[in-house]
């Protein structure tokens, strides 16, 4: 029996809401056609808000993975050095990615839970007076531990040492759904992906580019050519590409920038972080559970990645919760693998959505074995999201 719906919670592909998958129901168009642009010029327009930059922001057909390799071989050349930190998969991939293209790598490795290392990036930066590092890497929010790092945090750092390295962020998981700024904060390369935030199918990766990649694009010489900025740069400003590009995307991303312009910005940032909240009051609730992120300041507004208790197998929360309940959590991934499940709480995603995920949740949990207590954290995030203490209430009320 498969009734009702199933429920996807993981932290990306997320849930494409129902506007957008109906806006990508049109026949095929010619890409070549007279007025292509009047569809792609103003999703160029649409997503420099979202970045908030004046600068550029590229459209790849490919998945985040693809602007990366993007941002690195267009903007830096082989051997050159740069300083990356590794606190999860995500990163842990950035690093690996850095290393197979021929950079020298300065890789950092942190306890998985916490984030960009800021004091250590001071010192090092501080100390290559040579200006040898040709960029610094940050992942915004590692969606394998949810923690978030301080992207602000790096530019000062850069900015206290005088430093001239580039900057690059991977925003995937986080851009359009926390605060991110992309020229306030310096951010030379930004790298996002359609299947996240955005609401939609992966296919598309987005990368905002600043005038100094720009400035460094023209003295790198690294092998490029699927991705090289030259060819986009030929065509995109009249609104067209140098090869096939995936029109159907296209529209739903029209779409999905509608809605984020609709509710706004920050009130979609404010959304999620009302939603995390609730589910983090509902981790807390969990007696032997807890959140992979060690400390507040790490908490991330769109994945929990949580620790289940020692005697219980976060694999088997997983398969009851897929199998039994038609709920599909993150997995731990590497090192993680056993010991967390995932809940994705971004995207096209509300208060009701995430009472779902948490009672699907407390059933898998407690028939993998954990003792928690059925409806605790359900109740916990939804005292948090009515915003009515409910405890305070019935106490006075005795
Ligand atoms: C999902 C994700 C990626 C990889 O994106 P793909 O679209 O799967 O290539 C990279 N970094 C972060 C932080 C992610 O969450």
């Amino acid at each position: 029996m498969r009734n009702g719906t199933t429920h996807l919670f993981i932290p990306g592909p997320t849930n494409i809401p129902e506007a957008v998958r109906q806006a990508m129901n049109v026949p095929m168009q010619d890409m070549r056609a007279p007025d292509f642009g009047e569809l792609t010029l103003p999703l160029f327009a649409g997503l420099k808000k979202v970045f908030k930059t004046d600068s550029r922001v590229f459209m790849f057909p490919g998945s985040g993975t693809g602007a990366w390799e993007a941002a690195i071989s267009n903007t830096l050349n082989t051997g050159d050095k740069v300083l990356i930190s590794r606190f999860g998969q995500f990163s842990h991939l950035w690093v690996d990615m850095c290393e197979r293209l021929g950079l020298d790598v300065v890789s950092l490795d942190v306890e998985w839970g916490e984030g960009v290392p800021l004091e250590d990036y001071a010192k090092i930066l501080e100390a290559d007076t040579a200006h040898e590092i040709r960029a610094v890497f940050a992942t915004q929010n590692e969606t394998a531990t949810g923690v978030t790092s301080d992207i602000a945090g790096v530019r000062e750092v850069l900015d206290a040492a005088g430093h001239p390295a580039l900057l690059f962020v991977d925003g995937v998981s986080s851009i359009a759904s926390i605060d991110f700024r992309m020229d306030e904060w310096g951010v030379d390369l930004a790298v996002a992906g359609s299947q996240k935030g955005f609401m939609m199918p992966a296919g598309l990766s987005m990368l905002g580019v600043s005038e100094k990649a720009f400035e460094a694009h023209k003295s790198s010489r690294m092998a490029r050519c699927y991705f090289s900025f030259e060819d986009m740069l030929k065509l995109n400003d009249d609104g067209y590409f140098p090869y096939t590009p995936p029109t159907q995307l296209f529209y739903g991303l029209r779409k999905s920038l509608e809605l984020i312009e609709e509710e706004g910005l920050e009130n979609v940032f404010a959304r999620h972080n009302r939603l995390a909240t609730g589910v983090r009051h509902a981790v807390a609730a969990w007696e032997g559970c807890r959140l992979c992120a060690a400390e507040p300041k790490w908490y991330s507004d769109t994945v929990s990645a949580i620790i289940v208790p020692e005697d219980v197998d976060a694999k088997d929360v997983l398969s009851i919760g897929y199998n039994k309940y038609r709920t599909s959590f993150g997995a731990g991934l590497a090192r993680l693998a056993g010991r967390v499940f995932r809940i994705g709480h971004l995207g096209d995603l509300n208060e009701v959505m995430c009472l779902a995920a948490l009672g699907s949740a407390e059933m898998a949990l407690i028939e993998a074995g954990a003792k928690i207590e059925l409806g605790s954290g359900v109740a916990a995030a939804q005292a948090h999201y009515t915003g009515v203490d409910h405890m305070a209430l019935r106490l006075a009320a005795e």
